[in-house]
């Protein structure tokens, strides 16, 4: 939260965490049973920030980078030994930030990222599906369109077609799925997915053909060096 926000209501803890912990089990069905990432933080940590709001919404990746800065300092680390993808939720911030997610070097397998959402819109219908989109983000994933699929129609929870809209607790009757684009991706992604491999047969339909992965790019953040390392770390 901004300088001088009030802190936000003792709910917002157990809903982020619920929250959080169905994304987890969504992605372990997504990857067929194999993997799905870990949760750090028992409790949601509330962070008093040090800036106001004009200055979070001016710094670079529309918040991202003064929130990163700030969580460096935090958890005594730089862009390179980052082993966490931030959720930050900004309380007290109205509608902003809409929603956003990146690995911080871009790239896959390259360290930490951030996803950064408004508290608001904890109280929308959808925040699950936008919280498991953003995640994708932050694991590598780019949107659906750079492969020249459809981002209102296309299956992948990397669209944005509003048939994948959860209700609250409840799942669409049509959820995102990780289409083969994205599960080539994240088996690459193994610092958070060290047991997810892809198995043509299963992952594959007939006939498909491999087009490159794009890559997400590395952030700028002031006070960091640029990232300098490959976009895919091995
Ligand atoms: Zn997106």
């Amino acid at each position: 939260m901004p300088r001088d926000a009030a802190p936000p209501p003792p709910e917002y803890s157990d809903l982020v965490t619920k929250h959080l912990v169905w994304a987890q089990n969504r992605y372990r069905d997504l990857l067929s049973g194999q993997d799905t990432f870990q949760i750090a933080a028992g409790t949601p940590l509330v962070l008093s920030g040090q800036k106001d709001i004009a200055q979070y919404q001016a710094s670079n990746d529309g918040g991202a980078e003064a929130s990163l800065q700030e969580l460096f300092l935090h958890d005594r680390v730089d862009r390179n030994s980052c082993r966490f993808i931030y959720i930050v939720l900004f309380v007290g911030t109205g509608p902003w930030p809409g929603g956003g997610g990146r690995p911080i070097n871009g790239g896959l397998n390259t360290g930490g990222g951030i996803i950064i959402l408004s508290a608001d819109l904890l109280a929308k219908p959808n925040f699950q599906s936008t919280l498991r989109h953003e995640l994708g983000h932050a694991f590598g994933l780019p949107h659906v369109d750079v492969y020249g699929y459809d981002m209102s129609t296309n299956p992948s929870l990397m669209s944005y077609n509003p048939v994948h809209h959860t209700r609250g607790f409840e799942d669409s009757p049509t959820p995102g799925v990780l289409i083969p684009e994205d599960l080539r991706a994240l088996s690459r992604a193994k610092r958070i997915f060290p047991n997810f491999t892809i198995n043509p047969a299963r992952d594959y339909p007939p006939g498909y053909t491999q087009a490159p992965l794009v890559m997400l790019g590395p952030m700028q953040i002031g006070g960091q060096a640029e990232y300098g390392g490959p976009q895919i770390v091995e």
